[in-house]
């Protein structure tokens, strides 16, 4: 007989007056999708396809591709899988394409940019992504969603749609990982399906802090005012268009940050699997209307450390 407890452990993401807001795994390769599967995470927010890509002498072919994608759909049962398109470029060079070396790697041609350096690399990926849509039965074609990284205009928006519609996907999305994104997102999200918050990325640009610095983590603090400040107006432009608005940086996996989320409007949450039951208790434990006033306390402080301080005194005291 399962107990109360356990069920509550696999409930899919809820406030306590029933809000849902989609609890999904962060993976970047088949072994991490199978231990997805195996955990209550309701999907996979963001399969970070990087990993099939790196370190290779040869592009991966478009059936090697089909072979991982359809083995990570495979893991996650009937669950939606959003895979992102290659993150490459820059910093993360790939061995067998000539790309030269960028004065400012993070502001150069990197993400969603890679299609205009390698649009073979970017076409054949979506190519076996639209295999893989076409060749899934009728009634769970919709669960797989495919994203790209770092795109700032909706005219790169329309066109990732284009791209990816004419490939065979059905619902295409692109992350919100730029400011101008954020800014324009009821307009990103005229061309799209959704959209995902990429918050590390999202704190990089608007922090102009590297996120590779550590001795700047203080600026990179995704609690800082004006991310969230970003954070909230993506969701606003998700509600104008009615359609969804995830989180899938690492803030998400942060149970008070994501309260603030909840609190701002996000659909979704994409954590590591190990932050998922935290985020899932915490959730269960605040209305609707308590996680808006824990993130309005959080959009209130003058900088990081107050706007955590002033959401952690609005949560119940066992989260
Ligand atoms: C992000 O930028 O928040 C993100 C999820 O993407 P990555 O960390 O892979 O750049
Ligand atoms: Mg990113």
């Amino acid at each position: 007989q399962r107990s109360a407890a356990l069920d509550a452990d696999q409930a899919p993401g809820a406030t306590s007056d029933g809000h849902e807001v989609a609890l999904l795994a962060n993976i970047g390769t088949v072994e991490d999708a199978a231990r997805a599967g195996s955990t209550p995470a309701q999907g996979v927010g963001l399969f970070r396809t990087e990993v099939l890509f790196l370190g290779r002498q040869t592009a991966p072919t478009l059936e090697e591709q089909v072979t991982a994608y359809r083995a990570v759909l495979e893991a996650l049962g009937d669950r939606k899988v959003v895979v992102r398109t290659l993150d490459a470029g820059a910093d993360k060079p790939l061995a067998f394409a000539q790309q030269g070396t960028e004065e400012n790697p993070a502001l150069g041609v990197r993400g969603y940019r890679l299609a205009r350096t390698l649009p073979e690399v970017v076409g054949t990926q979506l190519d076996a992504l639209g295999q893989v849509a076409r060749s899934l039965p009728e009634a769970e074609r919709d669960r797989l969603w495919v994203m790209a990284p770092m795109v700032a205009t909706p005219a790169e928006a329309r066109e990732v749609a284009e791209r990816a519609r004419a490939a065979g996907i059905t619902r295409v999305g692109v992350m919100v990982e730029i400011p101008a994104a954020a800014l324009r997102a009821e307009q990103i999200l005229a061309e799209v399906d959704f959209v995902s918050l990429g918050t590390n990325d999202l704190a990089q640009y608007t922090m102009a802090t590297d996120r590779l610095r550590g001795e700047l983590a203080d600026l990179l603090d995704p609690w800082q005012p004006a991310v969230l400040d970003l954070v909230a107006a993506t969701a606003r432009g998700g509600r104008q268009a009615d359609k969804p608005v995830g989180v899938c940086g690492e803030s998400a996996g942060d149970p008070v940050m994501a309260l603030v989320l909840a609190g701002l409007g996000v659909t979704s949450l994409s954590m590591s699997p190990g932050s998922l039951a935290a985020a899932r208790f915490a959730l269960r434990r605040h209305t609707l209307a308590e996680c808006e006033a824990i993130a309005t306390a959080a959009l209130a402080a003058p900088d990081a450390p107050a706007g955590r301080a002033a959401a952690t005194d609005l949560v119940a005291a066992e989260v």
